[in-house]
């Protein structure tokens, strides 16, 4: 045969998803973590893979590695779902809770990958848009008109706290009113929490419709392993548990993240150090004339500059990889830089001098 059917009609018009990840000196584009494993890690990473029997099945929900988180947010197993990656996670919302004659809440911009898996699950989008002329931050009070009441077609929300790509942490007092108003899931994206130091944990038990996504891709500098997770009620990872592949977190990935989450202090120093260069970056951004930097509680800071798409480039063509977010709705005009080394940033910035 030379012809092959037609793939699901919804995939027309759908692009892959395309980190435009590209070779570069600098890479400042995909929020990860700009230091890798220490070499006492990886040595430790080393021993425990040794053990690793290739031939056998993983533990399908990880438990170790659940053990040992549930321990350190002060639960039990059954409130936490490791995932290959947050990615994972997020697909299995929109299967578990999205679908044919659902819901699903968005505030963009935000990270695409909702609204892609919305699409993906035949649910119903609605959007309501963050507040551009406020540093994207979100419109409180559409938010929780649109989900209260027993008239709302509210099936679910992702809340990303920090959001990526605009940068603004979740206010928590706005958080616990929509949980309160709603009885739909809201799952905050916490990806990037540990460079907020903002965490919805503790209203976790006082709300059986708060499912909080974590991931190791960032603060823990495993984005090469694919390990996320979620904390919610038992009853909510139960539904999870219906949608998940049986073994998508393979033995190898779940023996690092082991080691990474019992050695997880060695990593404070370097959260602080990307805390801290994020500060020097905003404001060095916010110097340049034309230049306007949003504030971030992220590893990241979103920039608009004009000509932003041939600042990209000569960025680029300077060994300076960043997102080009120019003609991304909502988003025009505007590019977002990673927190790098100190010297990357540095390097970044006599870069952008340059160009503008
Ligand atoms: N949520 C947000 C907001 C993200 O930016 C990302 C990574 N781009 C993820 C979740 C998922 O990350 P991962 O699959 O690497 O855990």
């Amino acid at each position: 045969m030379d012809r092959v059917r037609r793939p699901s009609a919804k995939l027309e018009g759908l692009t892959p998803y395309d980190p435009k990840y590209l070779p570069a000196d600098a890479m400042l584009s995909a929020n990860e973590n700009p230091r890798d494993v220490s070499e006492e890690l990886r040595q430790k990473i080393e021993a425990a893979v040794r053990e690793v029997a290739f031939n056998r099945y993983p533990d399908p929900l990880a438990n170790d590695l659940r053990d040992a988180i549930a321990e350190a947010n002060g639960l039990d197993r059954e409130h936490v779902l490791v995932g290959n990656g947050g990615d994972e996670l997020l697909f299995n919302t929109a299967l578990a809770w999205g679908g044919p004659g659902r819901t699903f809440l968005n505030l963009p911009p935000t990270f695409s990958v909702y609204a892609a898996n919305a699409r993906l699950t035949d649910t119903d989008v609605l959007d309501i848009p963050r507040l551009a002329d406020q540093d994207f931050a979100i419109d409180e009070e559409a938010v929780l008109r649109a989900v209260s009441g027993p008239d709302s077609q509210v099936d679910f929300t992702i809340i990303a706290s920090p959001n990526n790509p605009t940068g603004l942490r979740a206010r928590m007092e706005f958080l616990q009113e929509l949980l309160a108003a709603t009885d739909a899931l809201v799952m905050v994206d916490e990806a990037y929490f540990e460079f907020s130091r903002q965490t919805m944990r503790p209203h976790l038990e006082a709300n059986k419709n708060l499912v909080i996504l974590r991931t190791f891709s960032k603060a823990f500098s495993l984005a090469g392993v694919r390990v996320g997770y979620i904390l919610g009620h038992p009853d909510v990872i139960r539904e999870y548990l219906k949608v998940r592949q049986p073994y998508s977190v393979d033995a190898v990935s779940q023996a690092i993240a082991r080691v990474i989450y019992q050695n997880r202090a060695e990593f404070e120093p370097g959260i602080n150090a990307i805390i801290a260069e994020r500060e020097r970056l905003t404001g060095a951004l916010g110097a340049l004339p034309g230049v306007h930097a949003y504030p971030s509680h992220a590893n990241w800071v979103l920039f608009s500059v004009p000509e932003a798409a041939r600042v990209w480039q000569g960025l680029y063509d300077a060994g300076i990889l960043v997102r080009d977010f120019s003609t991304a709705p909502g988003l025009e005009g505007t590019l977002r830089v990673t927190v790098g080394t100190p010297e990357e940033n540095d390097a970044f910035l006599n870069a952008l001098r340059k160009e503008i």
